[in-house]
């Protein structure tokens, strides 16, 4: 069997980590060909000891320098890159079959790009390239002919409860026979906080997931909810599902990671323990099943699972969400930027967490209403206005 030429970008991440687990445990089906990262650059360096790529990406020259320093004498033979330029080659390198897009934010949208344009099955995990360039993502896909798959777990669970024909990419299977899509929520560690108390919620507060072990960034947006709000985005352009037909439940538990309501009347579901390993573990093999290293669900053991609706008054970030969404055109992108930076700003203790949401708004209320970039270059130069938006907002706060 020809092993598959695998690109992680963003390796160093809790995603990236996790991937190269699911990897090291089949060695004879996959190849790694391409790491790349951000600061963690001794990380990347045992890495890429350990797998051998034959590309290292990382953001600057000084880095890049760093990084063939400590690979001279255990792994000289990884040609080491920078910059977008290099990211983008090693998306869509023609040795590389898959492609993981699991770089946080922004960053993560161009590589995701190349990757789809160069007709690569993309995991899916960055929720930058679908919220903020939804429609320039799926035509880049369409175009390359690329293979999307999601990893997010809502995402992966969906797909796996949806019927096999159906795809963003082919609109003419969307709706047929689907009556909602229904993403789980844990509802994150202030679930049932009072506004008060979460008012003065800490940085450290808002990254202790309970179920869930992530990066800082989503995180917090868990913490808000915001995450929650860009699945639904997300979805949206994945499934081809309208707003009316996407739906949010608060399941504490994180046991059933979504569902797909269907016409007559059932409801699939996708269960299992919270650990990214499994999504990732089914896009890798897709449409096969491989071990992930994560153990089977006990329900006997779990005896209960819960359920409520998410309270709009407490999460605010949900509602904006869902308002970019049917406001469409430059809603998404503009709310995803103006989140950023709230978040980066509350993650540095310079407003409170519920002030992430006020920014937001803010944001969305002045610079939301437009249409949205037509390309790549218009996308960015939305991004950055509202980021310019969202910092001129947080300063005006202080
Ligand atoms: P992390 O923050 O743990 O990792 C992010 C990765 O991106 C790191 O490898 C980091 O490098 C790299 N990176 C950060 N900034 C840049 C940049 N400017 N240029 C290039 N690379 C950069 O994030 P997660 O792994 O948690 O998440 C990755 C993506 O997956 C996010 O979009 C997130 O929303 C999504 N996701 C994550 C889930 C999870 O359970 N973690 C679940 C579902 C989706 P370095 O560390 O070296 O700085
Ligand atoms: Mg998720």
């Amino acid at each position: 069997m020809k092993r598959r030429g695998v690109a992680v970008l963003g390796a160093t991440g809790s995603i990236g980590v996790s991937t190269l687990d699911v990897l090291a445990r089949h060695p004879e089906r996959f190849e790694v060909l391409a790491l790349s990262a951000n600061s963690r650059i001794e990380q990347l360096a045992e890495q890429a000891i350990r797998f051998r790529p034959r590309m290292a990406v990382v953001s600057g020259s000084d880095d890049a320098t760093r990084l063939r320093d400590l690979l001279s004498e255990r792994a000289p033979e990884v040609t080491v890159g920078h910059g977008i330029d290099a990211l983008c080659g090693a998306a869509s390198d023609p040795s590389v079959d898959v492609v993981m897009a699991a770089i946080v934010g922004a960053a993560g949208m161009r590589p995701a790009l190349a990757a789809a344009g160069a007709g690569k099955t993309v995991l899916l995990s960055n929720k930058g390239a679908l919220v903020m360039a939804g429609e320039v993502f799926l035509s880049a896909s369409r175009a390359g002919k690329a293979t999307v798959l999601p990893i997010d777990s809502e995402h992966n669970a969906v797909f796996q409860c949806l019927p096999p024909f159906w795809h963003a990419l082919d609109p003419q299977s969307a709706g047929q026979g689907v009556a909602r899509i229904v993403l789980t929520a844990s509802g994150g560690p202030f679930r049932d906080w009072s506004p008060e108390r979460m008012a003065g919620v800490t940085p450290e507060q808002a990254c202790a997931h309970p179920n869930w072990s992530m990066g800082r960034k989503i995180s917090v947006d868990s913490a808000t909810m915001m995450n929650k709000g860009l699945e639904l985005i997300e979805a949206h352009y994945l499934f081809g599902v309208g707003p009316d037909r996407l739906e949010v439940v608060v399941h504490p538990e994180s046991i059933i990671h979504s569902m797909v309501q269907y016409d007559d009347g059932s409801t699939l579901a996708q269960l299992g323990n919270p650990d990214m390993r499994t999504p990732i573990a089914h896009a890798l093999g897709f449409p096969h099943r491989l071990d992930s290293g994560v153990a089977a669900l006990s329900l006997p053991e779990l005896g209960r699972l819960h359920f409520e609706a998410p309270d709009p008054g407490r999460f605010p970030c949900l509602g904006l969400a869902t308002e970019a969404l049917r406001q469409g055109g430059a809603g998404p992108c503009v709310l995803n930027a103006a989140n950023e930076i709230a978040v980066a700003a509350f993650l540095e203790g310079r407003i409170g967490f519920m002030q992430i949401s006020e920014v937001c708004a803010r944001v969305l209320e002045r610079q939301g209403h437009g249409s949205a970039g037509a390309d790549i270059e218009a996308v960015e130069m939305l991004d950055d206005a509202a980021r310019a938006l969202a910092r001129e907002t947080i300063d005006s706060l202080d």
